[in-house]
């Protein structure tokens, strides 16, 4: 078994600390491309949103690269993500690549008993004891923690750094370490020194950089290439980013929600405006755009692929928080066809605007 995964932000870190402590084979695709993209179009209904056509194109460039086994989070919808796995299997055979899928519910949805059945798939060629299996998960899990908060703090304080462009290197920097180091100790080893380094970096509290809150749907707000590197690009132009919905989240979240506990803070904030689930991440995007706003952030940017269910309804409540709360609130859409020019233009149109308010409010 030769397992691979979609790209979702820094989970490739994390998974090479997990199979490298399992010993287990496995294959990172290619950090997605255009040509990734253009894979995934080739290959998938017209349609479908686009965290599907670029995950297609990560499985084929893995395949091409010796994997057979996909192994990637679902949902039992009520979205199309729910309908990801069967539908994925079909396109890829029909390309005669018969793959496996294991598929990581949330265990709230398919029990505990079938979760844990569904981990030990993960596992089932490692030749290590129990204990062993349980450190490597562990690992794995401090891994995503770690290199998720690294890439929050460096985002959240670039807007504060004396020195430009400090934070952005060794965001980079720790990345591309972390990857080419050898074994699951010293990966984590390379991710806990830059955490130190991280701390060293000097900050000028009494600047007042533009604060926003990114939210929308957690594929595309994860991935870079689906957002355009919006994160990136608003670090290198002295922006405050916060988002809430990591890699690290989303475990957090689901091991909680089997155990019937939830973010209680998001959910409570979006209970007003939607008291259930619809699918994706529209009630976590409701909430975290109210408690941006109670955070004293200056502005939100929801992101969200074009034929998102969950996300269209998020942006139909977002002018009634825009209004009631007095923040300005920019929705972009995001396909295969989105122009970088005017997806850019209207960017840098709402940062302006965003400094012009807060001239007026000094
Ligand atoms: S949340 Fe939106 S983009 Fe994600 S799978 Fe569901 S419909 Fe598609």
């Amino acid at each position: 078994m030769n397992i691979t995964f979609p790209h979702l932000g820094n989970t490739y870190i994390a998974a090479k600390v997990l199979f490298e402590g399992l010993g287990v084979d496995y294959t990172i695709p290619p950090l997605s491309s255009k040509k990734t993209l253009e894979i995934g179009c080739l290959y998938s209904p017209d349609d479908v949103c686009l965290p599907f056509k670029i995950m297609i194109g990560n499985y084929v460039e893995s395949i091409q690269r010796g994997a057979d086994t996909v192994l990637i989070t679902g949902s039992c919808g009520p979205c199309r993500f729910g309908e990801y796995c069967e539908l994925q299997k079909k396109i890829l055979l029909s390309l005669d690549k018969d793959i496996k899928f294991i598929v990581i519910d949330e265990p709230a949805k398919i029990g505990i008993r079938e979760f844990l059945n569904r981990l030990s798939m993960v596992a089932k060629d490692s030749k290590l004891s129990k204990a062993k299996k349980i450190k490597a998960l562990s690992m794995a899990v401090k891994t995503i923690n770690l290199i998720d908060n690294i890439e929050k703090e460096c985002r959240f304080f670039a807007g504060f750094e004396k020195n430009k462009g400090e934070f952005a290197r060794l965001l980079k920097t720790v990345k591309l370490e972390a990857i080419e180091a050898k074994g699951a100790e010293k990966t984590l080893k390379v991710l806990e020194e830059h955490y130190e380094k991280l701390k060293k970096i000097e900050i000028d509290n009494f600047k007042n950089p533009i604060k926003i809150g990114i939210i929308g749907e957690i594929y595309t707000i994860i991935d870079p290439l689906s957002n355009m590197y919006i994160e990136d690009i608003l670090m290198n132009l002295g922006v405050s980013t916060r988002r809430t919905l990591y890699p690290s989240w989303w475990v957090k979240n689901t091991v909680l929600s089997g155990l019937k506990i939830n973010f209680s803070k998001i959910y409570k904030e979006s209970k007003e405006y939607l008291g259930l689930c619809i699918g994706g991440h529209a009630r976590e995007c409701i909430g975290e755009a109210i408690l941006n706003y109670k955070h004293g952030f200056d502005g939100l940017i929801q992101i969200f692929p074009v034929g998102c269910m969950p996300e269209i309804v998020s942006k139909a409540i977002l002018p009634d928080i825009e209004r009631r709360y007095g923040i300005p609130i920019l929705s972009l859409v995001v396909d295969e066809m989105t122009g970088e020019a005017g997806y850019y233009t209207r960017v840098e149109a709402f940062l302006d605007l965003i400094e012009g308010r807060k001239k007026l409010c000094i």
